[in-house]
């Protein structure tokens, strides 16, 4: 038995059946979209889903409520587009990236062209292809803002010459240039290690078997403080908060080249004008700031409540982070702490209490 088979994680032609039609995801290396993928993602969303693209808790883009023969016609778009350079790996190439890379004055190095590479070179390696769809690869430029997702395989810059490696809990120093080549066979070390497992910290003691494979000395890896970057111009980038990380079909046509975030946020050049018209939202003081929500009712047939329309209803500026639930799985919750809103058939508990 193929031991991927099981792994429901969606993808473009693995589609995940939800009430509303198919759900598909498309990963996005780097969070990186042209102007040009991305337009091809809004007319695919137009004419064969539902209109909206949603940004994921994982920088990936969704289209919901395509039809039966939607996977095959939008394979071959995100194909022609070069969105999708490799059928067998498209549902591993999990590989965040610190979204502000190289855009302010917080970069220690810039990995989006580490990214580049290790985006290559894992499609060019076939036995990757049996990684788990949640099996992840995170990039941090040094600033800390993507500690708190837990990748499986991570790196963070020291400085312009070195790294910190990270395998679950343990790492290594190690130089830039064998960043790509270690963090692949990291993931081949995994393959061979695991048994059903889907995540490195699932496996009794992996990082340790990991790192003893690839003939590295690891240390504890000390915890980060994690940051998150919140709406408005850092740098030469603006970030764009998304509500509810659902974009329309008028405001993805009001962007151009974005880099998509872990907070359903999307950072477009600073200077960009037009975005508040269409309802997106590119100061930190706005209430959607940090609000997310699960498809709940209709997309979702476990779905207790309409949870986005509520979600919308009940904005309040917290200052922190908010996460709606149709149900107790919660769906697309944040990393880290955040206020928990569940449905639970006669309105909502709110970290526990009534709403
Ligand atoms: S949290 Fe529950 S209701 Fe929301 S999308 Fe997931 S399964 Fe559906």
């Amino acid at each position: 038995m193929a031991r991927t088979e099981g792994d429901r994680c969606p993808g473009v032609l693995a589609v995940h059946q939800a009430a509303d039609g198919g759900l598909a995801r498309v990963r996005l290396p780097g969070g990186r979209l042209t102007a040009a993928q991305l337009d091809v993602l809004r007319v695919a969303a137009a004419e064969l889903g539902d209109g909206r693209l949603e940004l994921t808790s994982r920088a990936n883009i969704q289209l919901r409520g395509l039809a039966a023969d939607g996977p095959r016609e939008l394979s071959d778009r995100l194909y022609a587009a070069d969105l999708l350079p490799s059928i067998a790996h498209e549902r591993v190439r999990n590989i965040m990236a610190s979204p502000l890379s190289g855009l302010d004055g917080e970069t220690r190095y810039d990995v989006m062209p580490v990214v580049a590479a290790l985006d290559e070179a894992l499609c060019d390696r076939p036995v990757l292809a049996e990684l788990p769809g949640r099996f992840l690869f995170a990039l941090d430029d040094g600033r800390g803002d993507l500690a708190e997702l837990q990748a499986d395989v991570a790196v963070r810059a020291l400085d312009e010459r070195t790294a910190l490696l990270s395998v679950g809990d343990l790492g290594v120093r190690v130089g830039w240039s064998t960043v790509p080549e270690l963090m692949l066979a990291a993931a081949e070390a995994f393959l061979r290690v695991r048994e059903q497992e889907w995540r490195v910290a699932e496996v009794a003691g992996g990082a340790g078997r990991i790192l003893e494979s690839l003939g590295l000395r690891s240390v504890d890896v000390a915890p980060v403080e994690s940051t998150r970057v919140v709406a408005g111009v850092h740098g030469t980038a603006l970030v764009v908060t998304v509500p509810l990380g659902s974009l329309t079909q008028e405001q993805a046509a009001a962007l151009g080249e974005v880099r998509v975030t872990p907070w359903r946020s999307v950072v477009v050049p600073a200077g960009t004008r037009g975005l508040e018209e269409v309802g997106l939202v590119t100061t930190p003081d706005s209430p959607w700031e940090g609000v997310t929500a699960c498809a709940g009712r209709p997309g979702c047939a476990k779905a207790l409540a309409d949870v986005r329309t509520d979600a919308a209803k009940h904005l309040i500026p917290r200052g922190g982070r908010v996460h709606w639930s149709g149900c107790e799985r919660r769906c697309g919750k944040p990393a880290g702490e955040f206020v928990d809103v569940v449905a639970v058939g006669d309105g909502y508990l709110v970290d526990g209490e009534r709403l």
